[in-house]
């Protein structure tokens, strides 16, 4: 059991029960990425009706919202499909690009929906890019900080590393309604655009739910692990 013999080194604790929670939360991670790629490879099987592809779909939102100044392209990989507003890039992967499938369809527009966010200020977008790197700080530091305080038996050091660990569960937290905005946005357009036919919107929502449900499960899991950090720090002041 690598993970409970190094969080007992980490932490210098024993078994507890929010620990069990943490391990449910990781095993719902696991899950919701196999559901998701499961999901996604059924659904990539089902052509759409009107035969766009991924691309072509990205393309006809971005057209009728009126956005001239982003670009649809091709990234390598297997649901690395990702808009990166710095560049303006809606990059759509292997899967998706030149694929006409309910799932390829859905996850392009999906993208188009980050887009139209971050085009209309969305707020919770904003929030997110703007705690990005304080919440790469947090993903990497914090828990060191801990450990270094615990060692070095000084307790503001743990504090601060507790602090610093939040940012990174923050971060969790606030992408979970920039991805479930975006898929409502995606679906939506879908619809009203006739890229999709109303079952071929269902089957597409199925595949942007079951992604949707990575987010919740990680968010869940980085939750439980900062209560874990806070109790059993209260414990130890005890
Ligand atoms: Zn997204």
């Amino acid at each position: 059991m690598y993970y409970g013999y190094g969080s007992r080194m980490a932490y210098g604790y024993g078994m507890d029960p929010l620990y069990i929670l943490v391990i449910i939360a990781g095993i719902l991670c696991l899950w919701a990425s196999y559901r998701v790629s499961s999901v996604y490879k059924k659904y990539a099987r089902v052509r759409s009706m009107s035969g766009m592809t991924g691309a072509q779909a990205a393309m006809e939102i971005l057209r009728r919202n009126g956005i001239t100044d982003v670009v649809v392209q091709h990234v390598p990989g297997e649901l690395t499909d990702h808009y990166d507003p710095r560049s303006k890039v809606v990059n759509l992967s292997d899967s998706v690009y030149g694929s006409n499938s309910v799932a390829a369809v859905g996850v392009a527009a999906h993208e188009c929906g980050h887009v139209l966010q971050h085009h209309t200020g969305y707020l919770p977008l904003q929030i997110r890019t703007a705690i990005v790197p304080a919440a790469n700080i947090g993903s990497k530091a914090g828990v060191p900080l801990i450990i270094l305080g615990m060692f070095l038996s000084f307790s503001p050091l743990i504090s601060i590393g507790i602090w610093v660990f939040s940012l990174a569960v923050a971060f969790q937290l606030v992408t979970l309604p920039v991805e479930f905005n975006a898929s409502r946005r995606a679906l939506v357009m879908l619809e009203e655009y006739g890229i999709l036919g109303d079952d071929e919107v269902r089957d597409s929502r199925k595949v942007l739910s079951a992604a949707a449900m990575t987010y919740v499960a990680s968010a869940a899991s980085a939750v439980l692990q900062l209560l874990r950090l806070v109790l059993l720090n209260g414990r130890r002041r005890d």
